[in-house]
């Protein structure tokens, strides 16, 4: 027997598909917390009768406009570009843009989606929200990077402000652009508004911890989570997928705990590196020079793999810290496989359905990415509060906050899992505490 929330969740989802074709991404991620949520809607119908579900998954705005700009040899090139502003029922929109020639609506939309719940979970005052462009970083100059900025933000400024959307890096967007679209910015607007973008640089606005900020939290995260198993990151053998901005600082903070990384990868391929990654190496190779693992392994001498998947290397904790939908179910028995003990997300969503519920019947701790990487954004938060008090603190201090708010998170999801009847889910625990502020902010709030 179908209960009545169930079908109501039901034809609720068939309208999503109805309404969104082709969103494959967006359809996961709202399939996920629909399913989380059948819990709470069985104990508080007034969410489905006031349409408080339905409303979640409908973004509040959503704005396409044409980025027009010239590569250096003169020609013209155009991109679209995206800001979804899903839900402010808790603050102004915040969340990331992504640079990379992958991104459609469905992308900007899943992430957006993801987002809400994050950022709720992060116990900040910050809305949902997503944006990017289809524009691709890789080869391009600094010089043609920054015209794309400057058009891509001539357009976006007038929906931004830092009590209406901000928004902050992901995937193609660090400092050097969050740089060109503030410079922008604040041209046309002719405020210095330091609070309308996160992950500015340390002279002008920026935070301390807010690069290492997502890479840290994620570690801190797995921590606390082997801690609840009488385990700690201390001696762990650990594999790290990605080597952006993301795995870099969990790589980090993972050896600074005690752990090994073994391996990390790009879109080329992985390299392992028994001794352990040399950081120094990696942030030299790829955020100086802008290049490739295989330049790692070349110039430390130990093996890269073309293609092939990174979860072929035996470890104790995985951190999946690429993209999206990046471990599969045959990674996943992989993993179970070699004795892998905890599977925590980086990167938004990287872990497909079918791999999260065969790491999860095999009982491996498991950490979604709208909890475990909670931290990059919630720094990005502490950047706002500095900005606003005209202030800026110390390392120590803002690191501490940042590692206080992830052991919440963490407590709140295992809290929340099991209080409703799925203990040791972080899921569960993550999708429902993340939805249920939300929600009761946005009935609060009146049918907006
Ligand atoms: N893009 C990051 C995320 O996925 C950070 C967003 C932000 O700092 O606003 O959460």
């Amino acid at each position: 027997m179908v209960s009545p929330a169930v079908s109501r969740l039901e034809s609720l989802y068939a309208d999503v598909l109805r309404r969104n074709p082709g969103e494959d991404e967006f359809h996961q991620a709202v399939r996920e917390v629909l399913d989380s949520i059948v819990p709470v809607v069985e104990r508080r119908p007034e969410f489905v009768e006031a349409c408080v579900v339905s409303r979640v998954c409908e973004p509040e705005r959503q704005i396409i406009f044409r980025v027009p700009w010239t590569d250096d040899a003169g020609r013209v090139h155009i991109n679209r570009g995206f800001r979804v502003e899903f839900n402010s029922a808790l603050g102004p929109f915040k969340g990331g843009l992504r640079f990379h020639p992958s991104v459609y609506l469905g992308t900007i939309k899943f992430l957006g989606f993801e987002q809400i719940f994050k950022n709720s979970l992060t116990g900040m005052p910050i809305g949902g929200g997503k944006g990017g462009s289809d524009f691709d970083p890789k080869g391009r100059s600094d010089a043609e990077v920054m015209r794309f900025c400057q058009s891509f933000m001539t357009e976006l400024y007038r929906h931004l402000g830092e009590y209406t959307d901000v928004p902050a890096g992901d995937i193609g967007v660090g400092g050097r652009e969050i740089g060109y679209l503030f410079g922008q910015y604040k041209r046309i607007t002719n405020r210095y508004e330091s609070g309308v973008l996160t992950g500015k640089g340390l002279s002008w606005g920026g935070s301390q911890v807010r690069p290492e900020a997502t890479g840290y939290g994620a570690a801190f995260f797995a921590q606390r989570m082997l801690e609840t198993r009488g385990e700690s990151l201390d001696g762990r053998r650990v594999v790290v997928s990605g080597s952006g901005n993301v795995a870099t600082y969990a790589i980090e903070k993972v050896h600074q705990l005690g752990g090994r990384v073994v391996a990390c990868s790009d879109s080329e391929g992985y390299v392992v590196d028994e001794a352990g990654i040399d950081l120094d190496l990696l942030k030299q190779i790829k955020e100086v020079r802008r290049g490739r693992v295989r330049e790692y392994a070349e110039a430390r001498g130990v093996p890269f793999v073309p293609g092939g998947s990174v979860w072929d290397v035996p470890c104790d904790v995985a951190m999946p810290s690429a993209t999206q939908n990046e471990l599969h179910a045959g990674d996943a028995a992989t993993l179970v496989a070699n004795g892998c003990r905890a599977v925590v997300e980086g990167a938004n969503m990287p872990t497909t359905p079918e791999a999260t519920k065969a790491l999860q019947d095999c009982g491996v701790l498991f950490a979604p990415g709208k909890a475990a990487n909670a931290g990059g954004v919630a720094t990005s938060a502490l950047e706002m509060q500095q900005n606003a008090s005209r202030d800026s603190w110390t390392f120590e201090y803002t690191e501490q906050r940042l590692a206080e708010i992830m052991n919440q998170i963490h407590d709140r999801c295992a809290q929340t899992a099991q209080e409703y009847g799925a203990p040791g889910n972080y899921v569960v625990g993550a999708n429902i505490a993340g939805f249920v502020k939300v929600a009761d902010a946005m009935l609060a709030l009146g049918l907006i």
